[in-house]
């Protein structure tokens, strides 16, 4: 990845790829303060960019520090990257950190260091292939309690269960894991939301101990729309061979159906289908639908 060509947006300034490098005693690598987004871009518009934007400097202000830009000079330099790139349908990447002035846990006076990179991002599954359902297995690890870890952040530290609980589902064949949160309910996949159909209702875990994705409000209000029920409520992993569909939402994730986790089955149908084209029609600039 680090060879790959074109210019990251580092601290300010347009560097080549191959040049925005940090030191080995960066703060963010050694304790993980650090804070990161994950957005996409259609037709040459990143969706939602200011919602993304916001939830990086909340993202770092939950962690202890201010983000120096403001979120007006971090869209503009979003924007004219894409552009830079020469890109229209792509994926986004600003991260914040501590940089490497002090070592140790107390970093009063690093510099808190901003990048944004973006890259190609292969076009997603056709939506028949999707409909096929990925499988996912149960995760070890739980969801940590907000009274632990700062929850609503988009930290880099509370990737490392997800990171781990993905490669343990992989090398056995799954796509990805489903976690369960600090009281054993169902909470999330390790990079996305997870929804459940039953009797034409949407239920959804509430958001309190994770990431209220951009995705999730999205679809939430697309499945509103169309006058389908959404409950947001604890969910238990017992309730899981009630449901017939199941599906996760996310910036990379789109709305991606489910047919397994663990020995439950689900059948992605009807209103998977139609939220996967709701979503589609939605990110799409109005621009270039009307083209
Ligand atoms: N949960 C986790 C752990 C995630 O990494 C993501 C992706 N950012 C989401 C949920 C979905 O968030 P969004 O819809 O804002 O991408």
């Amino acid at each position: 990845f680090d060879q790959m060509d074109g210019q990251i947006w580092f601290n300010g300034e347009f560097v080549r790829w191959q040049d925005a490098k940090i030191h080995v005693l960066t703060h963010g690598l050694h304790y993980a303060s650090c804070v990161f987004e994950g957005e996409r871009a259609y037709g040459g518009e990143v969706f939602k960019l200011r919602e993304h934007t916001e939830r990086l400097i909340e993202s770092g202000r939950l962690l202890g520090f201010t983000v120096p830009y403001s979120a007006d000079e971090i869209d503009t330099a979003t924007r004219e990257l894409l552009v830079r790139q020469g890109l229209t349908d792509a994926y986004v990447r600003p991260v914040a950190w501590r940089g490497s002035e002090m070592m140790g846990v107390s970093a009063q006076s690093n510099r808190i260091n901003v990048a944004i990179a973006i890259w190609q991002w292969p076009s997603y599954f056709a939506p028949e292939q999707k409909m096929k359902g990925i499988r996912l297995d149960l995760a070890e690890y739980r969801r940590p309690d907000p009274r632990t870890a700062p929850s609503k952040s988009k930290a880099a530290g509370l990737y490392m269960i997800c990171t781990i609980s993905k490669h343990a589902a992989e090398a056995k064949g799954y796509a990805d894991a489903l976690m369960l949160d600090w009281r054993g309910q169902v909470a999330e996949a390790t990079g996305a939301n997870v929804f459940f159909v039953k009797d034409g209702a949407i239920h959804t875990p509430k958001p309190d101990c994770f990431l209220d994705g951009i995705t999730r409000r999205t679809v939430i209000d697309l499945a509103r729309r169309r006058g389908v029920e959404v409950i947001e409520r604890a969910i238990l992993p017992e309730e899981l061979s009630g449901f017939r569909e199941c599906f996760l939402t996310g910036t990379a994730a789109e709305v991606t159906p489910v047919s397994e986790i663990a020995d439950w089955r689900f059948t992605p149908s009807e209103l998977s289908r139609r939220l996967i084209d709701d979503y589609a029609a939605e990110v799409t600039p109005k621009r270039a639908a009307a083209e």
